[in-house]
């Protein structure tokens, strides 16, 4: 058998490098456990970023997806199937969307934020407004909303009148919102800025500023949705109701899927036919498994599973950590005086996979069907791994 150390010198002469050289050679995974191709197991703490919410190999998903592939795995849009019309029902109805709402599906984050983009563009409106810190993707259209300047400027110039603002600051939303703005786009809680999450407060003052103005309020829950933070959306915790959202990550469980919800008849309409498409999107493969997810989700009560096993992250007591973020299963662990990639690699040679958000700050955003027994093995085997990441050269 091909070893994980040969794989990797192969994947270094066979791929494009965006990626640098990955970690391990995955090859199996059942649950919350992955195994690589050495046969070494570890508690997969990060779950393909946010999107195996069901784990590994749930039954569930494994069926469903087995189903619909027998039936049919495409079929375009020039007709549509039942999965595809289920689905959207389903994630209006999660939304708690008014009537005329609609859902267009796409494969990925980025493309839902390009059709948000699109849509806001039929506002009559250009300027977008985005937060500091934020991440919405890689296409360029996403990238332009996108703040981090290493992902950006190599690609500029990208598409112009996009403002930011630093996240939480009142008075910064105020100025940058206008009659001219089509449209903010914001995470209610900032994912890969080591999960920062935004105030009810400040929500609500995003929705009455764009109300006001008359542009749109997107939010970007590709990460914190379909339960994540242990609520369906995590906007619904700031009882707010957007003009779009986008999905992706966990709501198809690992099958790819991006999804744009828009909220009531007016932004639903700004799209008419002819001005957006996919070849993939709303495949019947993909929304046969998104539906199995959100089945299995309210099924199991995942949304209460991901809060209560979640919440033991709320305090560590740890030393080397100085503090802890996030909500539900999407969670961040403050480190001081220990780099965060130390960390990681420490937690992997343990047997745990987490993520260096940041230079400073682990993240964790497990599969939802994680127990209190295998988080609390990581967090048992945190004093150890911090003290090696701590010692390490
Ligand atoms: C991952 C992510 C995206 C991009 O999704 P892709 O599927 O990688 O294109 C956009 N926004 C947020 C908040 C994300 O976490």
């Amino acid at each position: 058998m091909t070893t994980g150390g040969e794989l990797l010198h192969r994947y270094a002469g066979a791929m494009v490098q965006v990626f640098g050289q990955p970690q391990l050679v995955l090859a199996s995974g059942h649950g919350c456990w992955v195994t690589d191709v050495d046969g070494k197991r570890y508690l997969d703490l990060l779950s393909g970023i946010a999107v195996n919410a069901l784990g590994h190999g749930h039954p569930a998903l494994v069926q469903a997806v087995a189903k619909q592939a027998e039936q049919a795995i495409h079929i375009s849009n020039f007709f549509t199937s039942e999965p595809a019309i289920l689905l959207a029902e389903r994630l209006l109805t999660l939304s708690m969307a008014p009537a005329g709402s609609g859902v267009f599906f796409a494969n990925s984050g980025a493309e839902a934020i390009e059709a948000a983009i699109k849509l806001s563009r039929r506002t009559g409106r250009t300027r977008l407004v985005a937060l500091e810190g934020s991440f919405h993707g890689r296409t360029t259209g996403a990238l332009a909303l996108t703040h981090k300047a290493a992902y950006r400027e190599p690609f500029q110039p990208l598409i112009p009148e996009v403002t930011f603002v630093p996240p939480g600051d009142e008075a910064a939303l105020r100025a940058a919102i206008d009659d001219t703005t089509a449209a903010l786009f914001v995470e209610p809680i900032q994912g890969e800025a080591g999960v920062r999450e935004l105030s009810a407060d400040y929500l609500r003052l995003a929705r009455e500023l764009t109300s006001r103005h008359g542009s749109l309020l997107v939010l970007d829950e590709i990460q914190t949705g379909v339960g994540r933070t242990g609520h369906w959306f995590a906007h619904q915790i700031a009882d707010i109701v957007p003009d779009a959202m986008t999905l992706a990550k966990g709501l198809a469980g690992g099958v790819p899927i991006g999804a744009l919800v828009t909220f009531g008849g007016d932004v639903t309409g700004l799209l008419a036919a002819g001005q957006h498409g996919t070849t993939f999107g709303g495949n019947p493969l993909a929304c046969a498994a998104g539906l199995a997810v959100l089945d299995t989700i309210e099924r199991e009560d995942l949304l209460g599973n991901a809060r209560r096993v979640g919440s033991l992250l709320d305090d560590l007591g740890v030393p080397g950590v100085s503090a802890t973020r996030g909500r539900g299963l999407l969670r961040a662990i403050e480190l001081s005086g220990i780099p965060a990639p130390a960390a990681m690699a420490a937690a992997r040679d343990a047997g745990f996979i987490v993520n260096a958000v940041t230079p400073t700050a682990l993240r964790l955003a497990p599969p939802l069907v994680l127990s209190d027994a295998e988080l609390e093995g990581f967090i048992d085997a945190l004093p150890a791994i911090l003290a090696t990441a701590g010692t390490a050269p």
